[in-house]
């Protein structure tokens, strides 16, 4: 039915092509382009060898619009996924609309001289993309993405209002390793060294990165791991969409080890955006650490274990207080076998294929910049059952959560 082009070869860009190679009636053609194009077509050599969808490799800097434009205007794809870094968000929506292509991503923008993210930036692009009729869906990932669904799922079906929502991320993996990310190490870094922020009566309140912590017992035999308190995107977008939540709280564990190394690299200044002048050579410190670190990818065969994704939601219905919890439970061992890759990246590239799914059988298109929670949730969620996401959602009598 459609052709599309995949922008970025990382850990995830590697999902989306597989989960999109598999489903050839409705992608029918994929062109994989990035940076370095011998990453693409090591995954098109993996795809190949597995499924029957045509797909095309490509050389592009997608910093580089003029480059990018021609680049889409040879190729003629109906959609965009944008899977690189959030850097080249407004790049690549000026590209898409220059050559009248839809266009979908995971992380919002980020400047690469500042770390801070936001949605103010893409938001901006409301206009253009509607005077073009064309559609721009922005994070459709996991967090963002399912966990916006999750919360206007069951904002839909079981709550009439939400008033406290916790969105909580745990990788109870473990890869051997003595440190490493398991998605880009720049990016990952950037938001975790940064301040926690949550949403309380109509207000951010900020906190010092990583100092608000609990412990939480997560199901199905993961158990009690520690929870950390960190800003995330998906905040600001739910609290804008669901203006009754009161207070919007964003959850992720990281093992002793992980905090161990990076309250290290953080003092001695590796973790640093500013450039640096090194033996007459200026080097940003975070990304010569990304130099050094594992790659994501190669992650995928060494990594054991499960990830729990999920919110709880607490509000009213009918009048009375309820509470319930959505998450979903997936292994690295089962995706790697499937994808080539751990479940951090097989997590993001699933939802990001659904949503182009959702685009290209025009279940969801419509012309403007929507943050994934303003489409209806249901084929999405039917989609996430059927393409290796599977989720449950449980009443809870208490939070679990001690405040
Ligand atoms: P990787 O670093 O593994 O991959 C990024 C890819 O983008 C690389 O292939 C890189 O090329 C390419 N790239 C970078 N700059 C450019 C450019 N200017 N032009 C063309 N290609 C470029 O990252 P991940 O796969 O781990 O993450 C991809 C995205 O997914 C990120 O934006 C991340 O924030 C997002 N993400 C979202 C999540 C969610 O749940 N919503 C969770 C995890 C990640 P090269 O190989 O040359 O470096």
């Amino acid at each position: 039915m459609s052709k599309v082009m995949i922008i970025g070869a990382g850990g995830v860009g590697g999902v989306v092509a597989h989960k999109c190679a598999q489903l050839s009636h409705i992608f029918t053609e994929i062109v994989l382009a990035s940076r370095t194009k011998n990453k693409c077509d090591d995954i098109a050599q993996q795809i190949k060898a597995k499924a029957q969808t045509h797909i095309n490799t490509a050389q592009v800097d997608a910093d580089n619009v003029k480059e990018l434009t021609a680049l889409l205007q040879k190729e003629k794809p109906s959609l965009v996924i944008n899977v690189a870094l959030p850097y080249q968000d407004l790049h690549i929506m000026d590209a898409c609309l220059a050559a009248n292509v839809h266009y979908l991503d995971t992380a919002n923008y980020e400047p690469i001289d500042e770390a801070k993210f936001e949605y103010s930036w893409q938001w901006a692009y409301q206009e253009k993309f509607q005077q073009a009729g064309l559609m721009a869906l922005l994070g459709s990932g996991f967090d963002p993405g399912v966990t916006n669904v999750y919360t206007a799922y069951l904002r839909k079906h079981y709550l009439d209002e939400i008033h406290e929502l916790d969105i909580i991320d745990c990788n109870a993996g473990d890869h051997g390793q003595p440190f490493a990310t398991n998605f880009n190490p720049e990016i990952n870094i950037r938001e975790v060294t940064a301040k926690g922020r949550y949403w309380q009566d109509g207000a951010w309140i900020e906190t010092d990165p990583l100092s608000v912590t609990q412990g939480y017992t997560f199901p199905e035999g993961i158990g009690d791991q520690n929870i950390y308190l960190m800003y995330h995107e998906e905040l600001e977008s739910l609290t804008k969409h669901f203006p009754e939540i009161k207070r919007a709280r964003f959850w992720m564990t990281f093992s002793d080890n992980y905090l161990k190394h990076l309250e290290v690299l953080q003092n001695i200044g590796m973790t640093g955006i500013e450039p640096v002048n090194h033996n007459g050579t200026e080097i940003v410190p975070l990304q010569f650490l990304k130099t050094l670190l594992p790659d994501p990818k190669t992650l995928g065969p060494l990594t054991e274990g499960k990830t729990c994704i999920g919110c709880i939601a607490k509000g009213i219905k009918e009048g009375k207080e309820k509470i319930f919890y959505i998450y979903n439970i997936c292994d690295h061992q089962a995706c790697y076998k499937e994808v080539n890759s751990q479940a951090i990246s097989y997590t993001t590239g699933v939802p990001a294929m659904i949503g182009a799914k959702m685009m290209i059988e025009k279940t969801w298109l419509q012309a403007g910049v929507f943050n994934i929670e303003q489409c209806n949730p249901d084929p999405f969620m039917e989609d996430l059952n059927a393409y290796g996401l599977p989720w449950k959602v449980i009443e809870l009598t208490d939070t679990g959560l001690h405040s």
